[in-house]
């Protein structure tokens, strides 16, 4: 049909030419609906610019969720010291550590003195 009145569709939209009015209101609502990825950083909550890192799925973040680098590094950092390193003493683990149970309230792994410790604490309670 012929454009009485000629819309601009947005950049974003990815259109050449124009539209007419009804056709600019469908996509707008169409693009509206649609989850826009994050432009922040999930943790600190900068802009991310042209950088932006998906964390990974052992990280158990929100799906969409996005990290600027530093944040990736640091939360990496954190990961990789939680998998490797007693979250009680801080002592690092070899092959062998303990997974706390649920009720410790610990988040991470143990080391077996800490594991015993914990667990010959709470037989005596
Ligand atoms: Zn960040
Ligand atoms: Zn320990």
């Amino acid at each position: 049909m012929e454009l009485k009145h000629k819309y601009k569709p947005r950049e974003e939209w990815g259109i050449e030419g124009y539209l007419c009015s009804d056709c600019q209101i469908e996509k707008t609502k169409e693009f509206a609906a649609r989850p826009s990825e994050p432009d922040t950083c999930a943790l600190c909550k900068q802009d991310l610019g042209d950088i932006a890192v998906k964390p990974r799925w052992q990280w158990n973040m929100e799906a969409g969720t996005l990290l600027c680098q530093p944040c990736f590094n640091k939360k990496e950092a954190d990961y990789n010291k939680k998998l490797n390193f007693c979250a009680l003493c801080g002592t690092k683990m070899g092959i062998i550590r303990y997974n706390p149970k649920p009720a410790w309230k610990v988040e991470g792994q143990l080391c077996r003195k800490c594991w015993d410790g914990r667990n010959s604490t709470k037989q005596q309670q």
